[in-house]
C-alpha cells in the first residue's frame, strides 16, 4: 500500500541511487538490485499508463518517488495527467482493499487530513470523521451528489462520512499531494538526476509518439471536445469580437496540434476585424514551424488564466486537479476518458 512520504519523493540521493542502478549487474548488492527493480517497475507504470493501460498494477512508495522525478524530467502534459490519473486510481483501489482504519488514517495523516474514527459514531453507518474545510475542498472535486455537503452529516465544524466517499476525499486529496510535490522539483535537477536512464525516458515519449501517431498532431478530432477557452475564443472571431494576440496564438497553436489543415485554421479567423489573410497565413506558417522551425505549443491553463482566457466556468473537467493544459483537456475528451 502506498503511503505517501513528501521527504522521501523529495530524497534526491536516493532518486540518484535508483536512477544508476544496474538490472543486469548479477553481482550487485541487495540495494541494488532492489533499486533495479522499483526503477523497472516505475517505468512499466509510467508506460502503462501512456498506452493507456486499465488494468491494475501495484505501486509502492519509493516506485512512486521515482515515477514522480521521471514526469518532471519528461516535462509532458499528457503523459503527466495519464500517469497521475494512473496513481490515483491505484491508490484507491488500495484503500478500498484496506483491512484496518489505521490506513486510511494513516493515509490522510501523511496528506495533512486528520481523519478520526474513536468514539465520534453518531451514526451506525457513519464511519470517519474528518474537517469540514477539508472536506469541501477535495468533495467539489468528485461529480455526484453522494459527496457534496448537503448530503452528509455535519457537527461542531465536522462531516462524518461512510468508508467509500472518504475513500475518494482521500483520492483527491493525494492528487492534490502529488503535484505539490512534482512542483518543488526542477525539471534541470531531475532531467540531471535521471541521465543515467535518458534512453527509457526517450522510450517513454516515443511510445507516446506513437500512441498519438507523429507528435505533432493529436489526430482531428470534433470540436465539441475542444475546451471552453477555445470555443470561446471561436466565438468571439465568429462574432467580429477583437480577440488578444494570445488568444490567437493559443487558438491557432490549439489547432494546429489538433491536427487541422493551414487553411482550415485560416477559416477561424476570418470573421476577425483586422483579418489580413497574408499575415494570418504567415502568422499559422510561423507557429506550425513551417519557417520557424520552431512547432508552438499552446499555453498552459495556468497562463490563460492570467491572460483573461481561461472560461473553466463549471466545467467538470477543468477543475481536476491534473487539468494544467487545454490540450490535456482535449486529449481526455478525445479518448473518451471516463472521469469520476
Ligand atoms: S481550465 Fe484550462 S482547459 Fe479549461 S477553460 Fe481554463 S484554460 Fe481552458
Amino acid at each position: 500500500m502506498i503511503f505517501p512520504d513528501k521527504r522521501q519523493i523529495l530524497n534526491s540521493d536516493m532518486i540518484r541511487e535508483i536512477a544508476g542502478a544496474s538490472i543486469s549487474e548479477a553481482s550487485g548488492s541487495d540495494l541494488n538490485s532492489e533499486y533495479a527493480s522499483i526503477k523497472k517497475a516505475a517505468f512499466a507504470f509510467v508506460e502503462g499508463a501512456v498506452r493507456g493501460d486499465q488494468s491494475y498494477i501495484s505501486l509502492e512508495n519509493r516506485e512512486l518517488a521515482f515515477i514522480i522525478w521521471i514526469l518532471v524530467a519528461i516535462d509532458e502534459n499528457i503523459i503527466t495527467a495519464r500517469t497521475i490519473i494512473k496513481a490515483r486510481d491505484t491508490a484507491e483501489k488500495q484503500l478500498i482493499g484496506a483491512q484496518h482504519y489505521e490506513d486510511l488514517e494513516e493515509f490522510g495523516r501523511r496528506l495533512g487530513i486528520d481523519i478520526s474514527v474513536e468514539g465520534e459514531q453518531i451514526k451506525k453507518d457513519h464511519l470517519y470523521r474528518l474537517d469540514v474545510t477539508d472536506f469541501a475542498t477535495y468533495a467539489s472535486r468528485v461529480t455526484g451528489s453522494r459527496y457534496r455537503l448537503s448530503n452528509q452529516i455535519v457537527r461542531a465544524g465536522y462531516v462524518y462520512v461512510q468508508n467509500d466517499v472518504m475513500v475518494k476525499i482521500l483520492r483527491e486529496a493525494f492528487v492534490s499531494f502529488l503535484f505539490g510535490v512534482m512542483d518543488q522539483i526542477r525539471k534541470e535537477d531531475a532531467v540531471t538526476l535521471l541521465r543515467p536512464v535518458s534512453d527509457d525516458l526517450e522510450r517513454i515519449k516515443e511510445a507516446y509518439r506513437k500512441a498519438h501517431g507523429s507528435g505533432a498532431s493529436m489526430g482531428k478530432g470534433d470540436a465539441s471536445m475542444f475546451p471552453p477557452c477555445i470555443n470561446e475564443i471561436i466565438k468571439n472571431l465568429e462574432s467580429g469580437v477583437n480577440v488578444s494576440h494570445m488568444g490567437r496564438l493559443a487558438l491557432a497553436s490549439f489547432l494546429h496540434k489538433a491536427g487541422y489543415s493551414e487553411d482550415e485554421i485560416v477559416s477561424y479567423f476570418r470573421n476577425a476585424p483586422d483579418f489580413d489573410e497574408n499575415i494570418t497565413r504567415y502568422q499559422i506558417k510561423h507557429i506550425s514551424g513551417e519557417i520557424s522551425g520552431t512547432e508552438y505549443t499552446p499555453p498552459k491553463c495556468e497562463t490563460m488564466r492570467s491572460n483573461h482566457l481561461c472560461y473553466m466556468d463549471d466545467d467538470p473537467l477543468c477543475h481536476r486537479e491534473w487539468m494544467k493544459h487545454p490540450l490535456t483537456y482535449y486529449e481526455v475528451k478525445r479518448r473518451n476518458r471516463k472521469i469520476r
